[in-house]
């Protein structure tokens, strides 16, 4: 059986209309897992409108695939951030989609330095752009129920080191 996972999903507001567009791309897939998102990038996800045209009556529905299925956290300057990063460390994340905005320097990029830190040490799968988005969301290890995430050794080692 396919694992279902917690995704964390995070956008700069130079990069949300890109998020947008690919979380509606993937909407489907991403639908199928329990989301976690920064408050402002959360909303937006929910507000995902999909149009679907019936062309034998000529009908259009919509649908909002991700209405009262995220969890929206405080927004990422507010404290947002930190939020997913502390779910991180308690292992309550399995991936991060942060779509980071790197042409300027964030008034919070503290807590963005203090996110990705973790993503990497907890060894999360962690994409920071849309390709490595869809390689990872595409991997078919992501749902692979033998596949387990490996904690390094080296925080077992910090935990048990000589003081
Ligand atoms: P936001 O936060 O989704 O609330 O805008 C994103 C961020 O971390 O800057």
């Amino acid at each position: 059986m396919e694992r279902k996972l917690n995704i964390a999903l995070i956008s700069h507001d130079g990069r949300k209309a890109e998020m947008m567009e690919w979380v509606k791309y993937n909407a489907d897939t991403l639908s199928r897992h329990n989301l976690f998102a920064t408050g402002t990038t959360g909303r937006l996800i929910e507000d995902i409108s999909i149009v679907t045209l019936d062309e034998s009556t000529s009908k259009r529905t919509i649908t909002y695939p991700f209405e009262g299925k995220i969890t929206c956290l405080l927004s990422g300057p507010l404290g947002g951030d930190q939020q997913i990063g502390a779910m991180i460390a308690e292992g309550r994340i399995d991936v991060l989609f942060f779509f980071c905005d790197n042409l300027i320097v964030q008034g919070h990029q503290n807590d963005v330095s203090a996110l990705t830190r973790l993503a990497s040490l907890y060894n999360v799968a962690f994409a920071t752009n849309r390709t490595s988005s869809d390689l990872i969301l595409t991997s078919p290890l992501l749902t692979d129920p033998d596949y387990k995430r490996i904690l390094p050794s080296s925080i077992d080692a910090y935990k048990h080191r000589r003081v």
